[in-house]
């Protein structure tokens, strides 16, 4: 695969799809997707959910090169908030010119919990249980075989007691390999469920669900941005680390601006995570969870400065469990568009991705905010939305935006007079 080239983002689109199918990123498949059908078929869109009237559509750009332990990759985004990508691919670029970002952590077991109700005795429940865990073992096997050819299945089982409220919580290890595995966990559950209501008395199992709370399937990625590289304005490179380590040291601090925080790593986080079919949901609530995980809630991302070695230090750390089968994944056309886009080979390369594209989301964000202020990229795209909604067509859209950003109120208003001036 070739490299896409310095000036990708000003090709029109066909221009892009054209290149991305030239330098060997997708295929043929792919391409007619992108141009001619990008909606969901009506055989698939009236059976995969109820009480279907139609269908929405997010624009899906490109993150045109991230590097993440020595691979590029060109990552597809679907998101409807202006600068996201653009910010996404400035950090990646950055990053890139350092070597790119390091795999530091990867687990990819995946939790279901058995939970019981009113046990009189939680700790010679936990005891009873543990007893059985070789049976436990074979049941889970019998219960999903398939699952086990393909090299997961069983792990392990963990027990928490909450005798206060004589509740038990069997927590189930499972390696789901490239699937989320929502549904392969659940079934498991069940299984287990049934052979432990046979197997002990007097139990009341109040429920069996996969937990979202993936505390082991954590990712950590890292990645170095020289501090030359940093230099903005009128602010020195060295000026940004130092501001940009503060401002991670606020963000693992205060709440109110962990949350700020951690929502722009998602912006990255979730406009992939989307893209590829997967459930947002589910590694939204586990993301935000792990954030609370010491009782406080705070950032995702830690920035340090590295004054030996002259670069910024980024890492970020959350548990993802994400698919590159099953679910939706490969019934919706965007998402068939992604996998071929990304090409990767498990589902663990594509959460080492996504985590990557969340580290250099939340890197533009910052250095901005301690730099020239937020408001300034944002603005520039904000007009453009503006054009478009006095009903600009054509160059009328570039004309207006760059009039816009000279002017002291720039506003719907001022807009639509500019708009009026240019086509009278
Ligand atoms: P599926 O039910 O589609 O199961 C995965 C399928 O992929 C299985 O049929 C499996 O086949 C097949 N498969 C093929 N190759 C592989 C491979 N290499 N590794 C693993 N599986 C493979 O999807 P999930 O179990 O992943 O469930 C995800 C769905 O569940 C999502 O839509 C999610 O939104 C939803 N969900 C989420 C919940 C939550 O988050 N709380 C709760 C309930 C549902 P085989 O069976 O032959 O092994």
């Amino acid at each position: 695969m070739k490299p896409l080239t310095k000036d990708f983002r000003h090709l029109s689109r066909p221009e892009k799809i054209n290149q991305l199918k030239e330098h060997g990123w997708i295929k043929e498949q792919s391409e007619q997707i992108l141009l001619n059908n990008s909606e969901i078929d009506k055989e698939l869109l009236e059976n995969l959910i109820e009480n279907v009237i139609g269908q929405g559509t997010l624009p899906v750009g490109v993150l045109p090169e991230i590097i993440v332990n020595g691979k590029s990759y060109a990552v597809p985004m679907m998101v409807e908030e202006p600068s996201v990508v653009a910010a996404a691919s400035y950090g990646a670029k950055l990053f890139n010119k350092s070597g790119g970002l390091k795999i530091v952590k990867s687990d990819n077991i995946k939790l279901g919990q058995i939970v019981f109700d009113d046990v009189a005795d939680t700790k010679q429940l936990s005891k009873d249980i543990f007893a059985l865990e070789s049976e436990i073992h074979q049941v889970a096997d019998q219960v999903y075989p398939s699952i086990l050819k393909r090299g997961g299945g069983y792990q392990k089982i963990e027990i928490d007691e909450f005798p206060e409220e004589s509740m038990l919580s069997l927590k189930v290890h499972i390696d789901t390999r490239d699937a989320m595995g929502a549904n392969i966990i659940n079934t498991i559950l069940e299984g287990i469920s049934h052979y432990l209501e046979e197997q002990l008395s007097h139990t009341n199992i109040l429920m069996s669900i996969l937990s979202n709370y993936s505390t082991t399937s954590v990712i950590s990625i890292q990645g170095k941005i020289a501090v030359s590289d940093l230099e903005k304005s009128n602010v020195s490179g060295e000026d940004v680390a130092h501001r940009m380590e503060r401002a991670s040291v606020l963000a693992h601090i205060d709440p109110y601006r962990a949350v700020t925080h951690n929502k722009g790593v998602m912006n990255g986080i979730s406009s992939v995570v989307l893209a590829s079919g997967n459930d947002t949901r589910s590694l939204e609530a586990g993301a935000h969870a792990y954030a609370s995980k010491d009782g406080q809630y705070r950032s995702l991302t830690t920035w340090k400065y590295d004054r030996e070695e002259q670069y910024l230090v980024g890492t970020i750390e959350l548990p993802l469990t994400l698919g590159i089968i099953g679910g939706s994944i490969d019934l919706l056309p965007i998402s068939k568009v992604t996998l071929d886009l990304l090409s990767v080979e498990s589902a663990q390369e594509l959460a080492h991705i996504v985590a990557a594209v969340g580290l250099a989301q939340n890197f533009s964000a910052c250095r901005a905010l301690v730099s020239e202020g937020i408001q300034h990229g944002h603005m520039n795209l904000h007009y453009k939305s503006l054009a478009i909604k006095i009903g600009a067509k054509g160059t009328e859209i570039h004309l207006i935006t760059e009039a816009l950003k000279n002017m002291d109120k720039p506003n719907l208003e001022t807009a639509q007079a500019l708009l009026y001036e240019m086509r009278n």
